[in-house]
C-alpha cells in the first residue's frame, strides 16, 4: 500500500474506533494482520473452545490453523456436514469462549453489518459466546448504514456467490438484484446499531485488504 494512503487509512481506522467505543464495543487498530492476528493469539490462549463463523478474514489470517496449534478447540461446520450435525455445532458455537467473525461492513458511525444465507453467525454475534472478536480489514469500511448495506450485498455478497460457485443472478450481472431464487445467500441481515447489552464484543480493524 502506498504511503500516504496508508497513512490516511490509519487515520480513518482510529476515527471509526473512536465511532465503535462510542457505541459501547471495544475496538482496537492493527497496522497489519500479522499484527492483528498475534494480539489474538495472545487474547485467546489455549485450552479455549472457539467458534469460527465462515469468515475469508479469519481464513486469510491463518487463525484457524494457530488457534488449534495453540491448544485451542474449533467448533465450526465443514463441508458436508448433514443439517443435523450442523445445527449442533452451530449452537455450540454460539455457546464458545471465544468466537471469531467479520462483518461485511463497519461505517464511519460505528455500526456493524452482517448478511447472511442461514443466521448462525448473526445470532451468534449478537449474543452467546463468552467473547466475541471481530475482524474487519479497511476494504469493509463504509461511509454509512446504505452505503454499508451496499457493499455488503454488491460486494461481498457476490465475491461469496462467486466463491461458492452460487447460480444466482449477480453472478453473472455483476450487482445484485434482490433476488428470489432458490439458492439465494442474502436472507438475513444482522445490524449492530451498539453492542448488545449482555455481550463482550471487541473489533479489531486492520490496516489491509482483508477478506469480502
Ligand atoms: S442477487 Fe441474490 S444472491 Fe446475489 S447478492 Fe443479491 S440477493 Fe444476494
Amino acid at each position: 500500500m502506498e504511503e500516504n494512503i496508508k497513512t490516511l487509512n490509519l487515520k480513518i481506522l482510529e476515527n471509526t474506533a473512536a465511532a465503535l467505543r462510542a457505541n459501547r464495543f471495544e475496538a482496537a487498530v492493527y497496522e497489519s494482520g500479522s499484527s492483528a492476528a498475534a494480539a489474538l493469539l495472545s487474547l485467546a490462549g489455549a485450552g479455549k473452545k472457539i467458534g469460527l463463523g465462515g469468515s475469508m478474514t479469519v481464513k486469510a489470517l491463518g487463525l484457524e490453523e494457530a488457534l488449534a496449534a495453540a491448544g485451542n478447540t474449533i467448533v465450526t461446520h465443514r463441508p458436508g456436514m448433514d443439517a443435523e450435525v450442523k445445527r449442533s455445532t452451530w449452537l455450540a458455537a454460539q455457546a464458545s469462549d471465544l468466537y471469531l467473525a467479520s462483518p461485511q461492513a463497519v461505517t464511519l458511525d460505528g455500526k456493524l453489518i452482517f448478511i447472511d444465507g442461514n443466521g448462525n453467525r448473526g445470532a451468534a454475534v449478537i449474543y452467546g459466546p463468552r467473547k466475541i472478536v471481530l475482524l474487519a480489514g479497511i476494504n469493509k469500511i463504509a461511509k454509512d448504514q446504505e452505503e454499508g448495506l451496499w457493499r455488503s450485498r454488491n460486494i461481498a455478497a457476490i465475491a461469496n456467490n462467486l466463491r461458492l460457485k452460487k447460480d444466482n443472478p449477480c453472478v453473472k450481472t455483476g450487482r445484485c438484484s434482490d433476488c428470489s431464487s432458490p439458492g439465494r445467500i442474502c436472507n438475513a441481515v444482522t445490524l449492530l446499531w451498539k453492542k448488545p447489552s449482555a455481550s463482550d464484543i471487541l473489533v479489531m480493524l486492520i490496516n489491509e485488504d482483508l477478506g469480502y
